[in-house]
């Protein structure tokens, strides 16, 4: 493998897929708005997982390299957060402009590295985008209040930055979680450290180059690799104020229990376990339809997957024909035309996937349709399982406890919509959850009772756009869900707030006495 500098592209360009799969080459760092070689001796391999052929290895940075970070971002504060908004807003605009011109490129680097289809890498790359789009809104978002409390007296609050933030993300959306981060982070005045998951840190430097082109200055935003090392130098960091974070369960719950215990504020959203309530006054067609793009589309990689249903009634008959159409799924490299899902993460993955569905067989679940051995026959080497269901499936089972995180979807059966709802409500996890009814007062009662903190009704993977917010709840977030991500709470959690009290007319007053009694403004 070779170092990037030994390639055509320059220090400003991040080499295309394309070269990057002909000659495989090292994956920099990021720091002052230029790509750099890590000396780094611990280097972790990346393969692609339709292939398992070495892509590039990501560097266990050192300690001073990631320090080499932390000053940069460090140094581009203050005027950073004295660029007006305005002019913030205006780079903002060119950085969506080159994500959207970027747009395949991005896909392809995500295809290559974590194996979703092409169309679903474009999806990711969209998602990310539209939060770039309303970040481009801060001036608006970014606005105080004021009141004149009392005659000659008035409050006024400003959101002003944190100083150095960071992000930590997870693998299986390489464009969209980081970019849940860096317009928001950044438009609001603040530089920071992203730390891309080292399983897939494509996509993320190629959105640095475009940010770099976009006009963001040197140290605004620069990029660290490594696993747990680079998360600890982080969370130890005292200049690092805030830190956001999106992965498992394990790593979201110690990065929010050791950053908040350096009195940083912590952001985590966590794992996930996502049921559907289907009733058989739904739309079966549409039910069908839903279920099986949302359960194995990305393999189940994503964390709003439907990974669970919850059969009401009389519709677990319809599971043969679910099942049916679940088999018509082609399972191929993301590149492949026609391809509906790709190979999972990691050889390990799919072993841990793989003995799940052995559990669930061993505690006296059926398994209607089963995905394992299977394999195309253009990708030998791959990580492949093509979808799987699980029927029969009781809550005390290792596959309905544990987040399975694969094209795996479990199935319970309840004979009321009450026992539904309490079966889904006595689950840990609360991230989303959907129901398929055609009846309204059914749904409205689903959503009223129900704890789970993103509902879809009829819609299989309610993620909301960016002007709400991504609320999740439960073990799906640490910290009680206190600060959410994107839209305003997500301007809130980048930001701290400033009240001034001022009492101009005080210039002139003539007093006569102290007044020594806490002031009331009456
Ligand atoms: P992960 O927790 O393994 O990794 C996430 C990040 O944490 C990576 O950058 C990794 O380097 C770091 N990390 C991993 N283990 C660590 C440890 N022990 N100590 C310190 N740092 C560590 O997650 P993943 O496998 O990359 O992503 C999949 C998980 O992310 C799933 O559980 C999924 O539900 C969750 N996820 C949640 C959301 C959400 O919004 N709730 C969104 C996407 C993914």
């Amino acid at each position: 493998i070779r170092p990037m500098s030994d390639l055509a592209s320059t220090a400003t360009n991040y080499p295309s897929t394309h070269e990057r799969i002909s000659q495989p080459q090292d994956t920099p760092y990021f720091v002052d708005n230029a790509f750099v070689e890590s000396k780094a001796d611990k280097f972790m391999e990346l393969h692609d997982p339709a292939t398992n052929n070495l892509v590039t290895r990501v560097p266990q940075m050192t300690d001073s390299e990631l320090q080499s970070a932390v000053d940069s971002a460090k140094k581009a504060f203050p005027a950073w957060r004295n660029t007006s908004v305005l002019a913030r807003q205006q780079i903002m605009f060119k950085f969506v402009g080159l994500i959207r011109e970027n747009w395949d490129r991005l896909a392809a680097s995500i295809t290559l590295e974590q194996g979703k289809t092409f169309a679903d890498a474009k999806g990711d790359v969209l998602r990310g985008l539209q939060v770039a789009e309303a970040a481009c809104g801060a001036p608006e978002l970014l606005k105080g209040e004021v009141l004149e409390v009392a005659k000659d007296m008035e409050t006024r609050s400003y959101k002003e930055p944190l100083g150095v933030v960071a992000a930590i993300c997870p693998f299986n959306f390489p464009a969209m979680i980081p970019l849940w981060c860096i317009p928001i982070a950044t438009v609001t005045g603040n530089t920071m450290i992203l730390k891309p998951s080292e399983r897939d840190p494509g996509a993320a430097m190629i959105l640095v180059e475009l940010a770099k082109k976009a006009g963001f200055p040197d140290g605004v935003i620069n990029v660290v690799h490594g696993a747990h090392r680079t998360v600890d130098f982080i969370l130890d960091d005292p200049d690092i104020k805030a830190i956001s974070f999106v992965g498992g369960n394990k790593a979201g719950e110690y990065i929010y229990s050791r950053g908040s215990a350096n009195g940083k504020r912590v952001q985590a959203n966590l794992g996930a376990k996502n049921h559907a309530a289907v009733l058989p006054d739904c739309n079966k067609n549409h039910f069908i339809n839903s279920v099986v793009g949302a359960a194995f589309g990305a393999a189940g990689q994503r964390c709003m997957a439907l990974s669970t249903l919850v059969m009401v009634g009389e519709t677990k008959e319809w599971l043969s024909e679910l099942a049916e159409s679940a088999k018509k799924l082609q399972v191929n490299g993301g590149f492949e035309e026609g391809a509906d899902l790709g190979p999972v993460i990691s050889p390990q993955s799919k072993e841990r996937i793989e003995s799940l569905i052995a559990s669930a067989e061993e505690e006296g679940a059926t398994i209607l349709l089963d995905g394992r051995g299977f394999t195309p026959e253009k990708y030998p080497g791959g990580n492949w399982i093509a979808p799987t269901i699980i029927t029969n499936v009781t809550p005390e089972m290792k596959c309905y406890k544990e987040e399975v995180f694969g094209p795996v979807l479990v199935c319970l059966n309840v004979d009321t919509l009450g026992e539904a709802i309490e079966l889904i409500n006595n689950n840990d996890y609360g991230n989303g959850v959907a129901i398929f009814t055609r009846s309204g007062p059914t749904a409205e009662s689903f959503r009223r009772n129900i704890e789970a903190g993103q509902v879809g009704i009829n819609v299989p993977i309610p993620v909301p756009l960016p002007m709400f917010s991504f609320t999740g709840n439960k073990k799906s977030i640490a910290g009680g869900g206190a600060s959410t991500f994107y839209g305003r709470p997500g301007i809130s959690f980048f930001t701290q707030q400033k009240t001034v009290t001022a009492m101009w007319a005080s210039a002139d007053a003539i007093s006569t006495k102290a007044d020594v009694a806490m002031p009331t403004h009456n």
